[in-house]
């Protein structure tokens, strides 16, 4: 049987996560989006871990600027979107759509999440019920679309909608409190919103993370995640069309 990744989040810069994970049958390290290098390096050392990874959702550098350095460090191989290869700072191995991805004794399976970077991936390690999105899928947000079409982010989210409701959702920035604000403006009668956001508020008020949450607490709360119910839809004033509500 496989073991599940132990996952710690590294707060760095304004408001990034960056995650080390590891499998302990092999004791696989890897880190999701290294903004930066030395807190990382650091946070592995205190666990006893060897970095072996580094596995990138896309180019910004607020998810690669650690990239080289860490590798220089660790001798680590970096795994990221083929379809950005030449954007991703000392890439060994380029994955996409559909690829499962060997993690130690752990798989990811690779999604290719176009729109908010037009080569932006996603990794689920469906055994360990972890999603790791970058800035594709937030707490009760989605990332700007830069790159790509609303209908791209759309249905980019569509997948990652259609993955179990206890997927643990972890996203490489701390949005939530602003996206419940926002989320609030479009549903202000969704109770389980306003419960939710009324949560986000305490919890923020502690200064704790917000994240992971579960792809189950999105379905009910993430306005962007919800662009295909009736109710949203009309009161986006496009009745039937998933996509123009989103955008709207
Ligand atoms: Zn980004
Ligand atoms: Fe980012």
């Amino acid at each position: 049987a496989m073991s599940e990744l132990v996952v710690r989040q590294i707060p760095v810069l304004k408001d990034n996560y960056v995650y080390l994970i590891h499998e302990p049958e092999s004791r696989a390290t890897g880190v999701v989006d290294p903004s930066v290098a030395a807190p990382i390096l650091e946070a592995a050392q205190k666990e006893g871990w060897r970095i072996t990874h580094i596995l990138n959702t896309h180019h910004h550098n607020d998810h690669t600027g650690g990239n080289n350095e860490i590798k220089a460090a660790t001798g680590c191989i970096i795994v990221g979107p083929r379809a950005d290869r030449d954007r991703i700072p000392g890439i060994d191995v380029e994955v996409g759509d559909g690829d499962t991805y060997e993690f130690g004794a752990e798989k990811a399976r690779v999604f290719d999440v176009p729109g908010h970077t037009r080569g932006h991936i996603a990794y689920h390690f469906a055994n360990s019920h972890a999603l790791f999105c970058g800035d594709t899928l937030f707490i009760m947000g989605c990332g700007r679309v830069f790159e790509g079409t609303h209908a791209q982010m759309w249905n980019s989210l569509s997948k990652l909608k259609a993955l179990p409701p206890e997927t643990r959702v972890y996203c490489a920035h701390e949005y939530t409190q602003a996206n419940a604000r926002f989320a609030l403006t479009v549903e202000p009668e969704n109770r389980d919103l306003v419960a939710r956001a009324a949560m986000i508020d305490a919890m923020r008020e502690k200064g704790q993370s917000t994240v992971p949450g579960t792809l189950a607490e999105e379905f009910k709360t993430n306005p962007f995640l919800r662009a295909d119910i009736p109710a949203l839809q009309q009161a986006a004033g496009s009745p039937g069309d998933a996509v123009a509500t989103f955008a709207s």
